[in-house]
């Protein structure tokens, strides 16, 4: 007999853990179920005997008062931390100064406020969920042999991810239909040795890349000179299919490029380097901003994702926050 829950929350990013967390501290029994091996989802970070990378998000902004508050409390308690690095943005000619916000980074790591929300929830690795089907009283979700049943199942999967889980037709797979979501490839760069550019993070507004930042410049990452470059989402369209290490030689070549204009001493050296590429399918997107930053069905099933409430992580956080509060009501 597949183990009851009140609520099965499908995926362990900021929104699937923002919401587990408030559902269980008000009383709830709630099992989040995740594919991956770790937590984070789009905040994961690479971890290799050269030292970690944050390979998603690169920072977060906290504009809203709620979610302000609790990254306060993350600060204050050390999992996260204002990044300071000197960011510049290029345009193939010149540089400029982006507009001064207050830029958060989790410490050591990127996923580390997932780690804090997570603390005594019950989450499971490393399963891949293939479907849902309705059973009397809620729902029994699959993953080849195993199952779950419960009362209430929150999917926070990226919105193309949503669909294939859900019955045909569903008007819930209907919404997440209408989102359309940009992936990225990103560059984790190696140096064996500093690289003294005169910038620690750069918008990059011409060319195949359109991001590149200093992973060590960020508090708590230790002193390995690791970068992270991110393509546009053109370029990562065209080149979704491309294998990572063809992916990996291409940026390498695009990255290389970048130095060839730019009034800059303190060059990466190339032999110096090592470098990978990894892909993010379903990187950004969003669907316009509505009243409420989920969806929920009145057969139990309910949606949460950065996707629903403007997209980035500060949208994630409010999504899985305000899904939990309108399943408690
Ligand atoms: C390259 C990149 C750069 C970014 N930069 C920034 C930035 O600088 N600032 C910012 O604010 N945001 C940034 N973002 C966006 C930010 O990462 C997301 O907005 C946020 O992390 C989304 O959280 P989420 O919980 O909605 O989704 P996700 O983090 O995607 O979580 C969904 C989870 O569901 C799991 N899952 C999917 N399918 C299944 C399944 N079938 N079974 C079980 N589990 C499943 C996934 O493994 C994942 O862990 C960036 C994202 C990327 C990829």
């Amino acid at each position: 007999m597949p183990s009851h829950y009140d609520v099965l929350i499908l995926g362990a990013g900021m929104a699937g853990l923002s919401c587990a967390r408030r559902l269980q501290d008000a009383g709830k029994k709630v099992l989040v179920l995740e594919k991956a091996r770790g937590l984070g989802g789009r905040m994961a970070c690479r971890r290799t005997e050269k030292g970690t990378w944050d390979h998603g998000a690169q920072y977060f902004t906290a504009s809203d008062r709620d979610f302000a508050a609790q990254v306060a409390a993350w600060q204050q308690a050390g999992s996260v931390a204002e990044w300071q690095g000197k960011i510049q943005a290029w345009d193939g000619q010149r540089f400029s100064t982006p507009s001064a916000i207050q830029r958060w980074v989790g410490v050591p790591g990127m996923n580390a406020p997932l780690h804090a929300l997570a603390g005594g929830i019950e989450i499971l690795f490393d399963v891949k969920i293939t479907g849902l089907e309705a059973i009397d009283g809620g729902w029994q979700v699959l993953a080849g042999e195993q199952s779950w049943q419960a009362s209430q199942v929150v999917l926070s999967t990226p919105a193309e991810q949503v669909g294939p889980l859900l019955p045909a037709g569903h008007a819930l797979a209907t919404l997440a239909a209408s989102c359309q979501m940009e992936p990225c490839w990103a560059l984790l760069i190696h140096s064996a040795r500093p690289i003294a550019l005169p910038f620690d993070c750069l918008f990059i507004n011409q060319g195949p890349l359109s991001w590149l930042a200093r992973n060590s410049s960020k508090p708590g990452r230790g002193s390995e000179e690791n970068w992270v470059a991110h393509a546009s989402p053109e370029w990562s369209r065209q080149h979704l299919e491309l294998t990572p290490d063809k992916a990996c030689a291409m940026l390498s070549r695009a990255f290389g490029d970048l130095f060839h204009d730019m009034p800059v001493d303190g060059l990466p050296v190339f032999k110096l380097l090592q470098m990978s590429a990894h892909r993010w399918r379903f990187a950004s997107g969003a669907l316009p901003v509505a009243d409420l930053p989920y969806a929920l069905s009145n057969d139990g099933l309910a949606l949460a994702g950065d996707w629903l409430a403007g997209g980035k992580v500060e949208g994630a956080y409010r999504s899985g926050v305000a899904l939990a509060a309108a399943l408690l009501v």
